[in-house]
């Protein structure tokens, strides 16, 4: 029996911050829209858990995106429309000099320290060359951008005279791409850094950085707040779009559901459009193929103290699988990112055996036989609707297949946006918010 198709004009699919913040930039012109979600729940690349502590209270984790900074001005606009509670982030190390701090890399002296602050430096006065994000290709020396790895920069960098430099410089870049930094184009890392307003100074950790607050119920508590008085399908994965109608563009969905619409956002990461059929083909050009998405093992180990917090680091060259670690406050817990190659390799391996080298690595680092009371796991690449963790990146060689940010997909009618997409904030949610709401008024400007 055929299935009858339903007639909306206009269509996002993905209910993460992008789709969610599009839907209610539509509500707020009274312009109706439906979102249509393939998983269960809302949130995409955030994820919220609501568990018990050892009152039987209940507390939320995140085990996907969730710190903000003050400077994100469109989450703060929501946060103060909705009155959202926010808790300030608390760091066993406050203001951390240099990353490798937190998980017991060698100190690094005051030299090395001068030479990462000037490569720093230079990072953010390259990235302002660009006159903007969305102009950024056209710069001259963008070609040339491209074609340099991260590594091949910093190994080739006259500065960088040790290997403790390389070894601080690769953590950073693995910590803000989740992905290692021969996969990372110069070109791309210098648009992300223009991307941020105040560039990588703002990106600190401690006090005042970009992990300066969460959502005290968890990112999911806004997301249910944008996601009020919206249309919401879930579970309807979209297979194909034919677009070879005049004026209509034809959904399928794995639910055999059918909905025609006149305007498409599709509001997830290029690199999710793959399995899509689309009819006509679209070039199989600069869009899956070119990017590739960060990887992450995002884990929560709960313990029934803060034992970290009057503990010294140990500093020792033996590292386990995390490369970030961060306290977590009630529950009191550690929070540890396995990022990149490590990640792909540990994403191979026993569930079991990774939380007990982590258990070990936390031994180790603080020096102390604790175990934890509760563990959780979330592999983001494991999940087909992700793929991968914060955002794809561009590894090197890809500029021309680079996709414009402020361009429609197919013809003003079916628009790609993401955090991916973004014009300020690329890879963060408020990347994504802005994303959601820039195509939601470019797809009002098309009719
Ligand atoms: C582990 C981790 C930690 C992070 N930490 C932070 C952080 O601390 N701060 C921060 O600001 N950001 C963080 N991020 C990044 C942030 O979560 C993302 O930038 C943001 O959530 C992306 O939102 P989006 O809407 O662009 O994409 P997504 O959240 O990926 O939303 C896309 C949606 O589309 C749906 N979808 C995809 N394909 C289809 C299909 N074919 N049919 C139907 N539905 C489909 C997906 O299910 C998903 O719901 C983190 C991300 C991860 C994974």
């Amino acid at each position: 029996m055929m299935n009858s198709i339903e007639y909306i004009d206009i269509v996002i699919v993905g209910a993460g911050f992008t789709g969610l913040s599009a839907a209610k930039y539509f509500s707020s012109k009274s312009i109706k829209s439906v979102i249509i979600e393939g998983r269960s729940r809302l949130g995409g690349r955030t994820l919220t858990k609501k568990i018990c502590d050892d009152d039987n209270n209940q507390v939320i984790i995140d085990l996907g995106g969730q710190w903000i900074t003050k400077n994100q001005k469109r989450i703060f606009s929501f946060i103060r429309e909705y009155n959202i509670d926010l808790i300030e982030q608390t760091w066993f190390n406050e203001n951390p000099n240099y990353l490798g701090q937190l998980i017991g890399l060698k100190p690094l002296n005051n030299e090395q320290l001068d030479i990462i602050n000037q490569i720093n430096d230079q990072w953010d006065s390259m990235a302002l060359e660009f006159e903007n994000v969305e102009n950024a290709l056209l710069y001259e020396k963008s070609s040339q951008w491209d074609k340099i790895s991260l590594k091949t920069f910093i190994e080739q960098h006259e500065l960088v005279n040790d290997l403790r430099i390389i070894q601080e410089l690769k953590l950073q870049i693995l910590t803000l791409t989740a992905c290692d930094c021969e996969n990372v184009s110069l070109l791309y890392w210098l648009i992300f850094i223009r991307s941020i307003p105040g560039g990588l100074k703002t990106l600190d950790d401690g006090f005042n950085g970009a992990q300066q607050y969460k959502i005290k119920y968890g990112t999911e508590s806004l997301c249910l707040k944008l996601a009020n008085d919206q249309e919401i399908r879930f579970n309807e994965q979209l297979t194909s779009v034919d677009y070879s109608l005049n004026d209509k563009i034809l959904l399928k969905f794995n639910s055999n559901k059918q909905i025609i619409c006149q305007r498409l956002l599709l509001a997830f990461s290029s690199t999710l459009i793959s399995p899509i059929k689309f009819i006509p083909n679209i070039e199989s050009n600069y869009l899956s193929s070119a990017m590739i998405a960060g990887q992450c093992i995002k884990t929560i180990f709960i313990y029934s103290k803060p034992y970290w917090k009057d503990r010294k680091i140990n500093q020792s060259n033996k590292q386990g699988p995390c490369s970030n670690i961060f306290e977590l406050k009630n529950p009191h817990g550690l929070i540890g990112l396995i990022l990149g190659n490590d990640c792909s390799l540990w994403m191979n391996k026993n569930e079991n055996e990774l939380i007990q080298s982590i258990v070990e690595q936390y031994q180790l680092l603080y020096n102390i036989n604790e175990t934890p009371l509760k563990t959780f796991i979330h592999y983001w690449p494991k999940e087909s609707l992700s793929k991968g963790s914060y955002a794809a990146i561009y590894p090197p060689s890809l500029s021309s297949k680079w996709f414009h940010r402020n361009q429609s997909l197919i013809n003003n009618r079916i628009w790609l946006a993401s955090t991916e997409s973004a014009l300020e904030w690329i890879t963060y949610i408020e990347g994504a918010i802005e994303a959601g709401q820039r195509f939601a008024q470019y797809i009002i400007n098309s009719f």
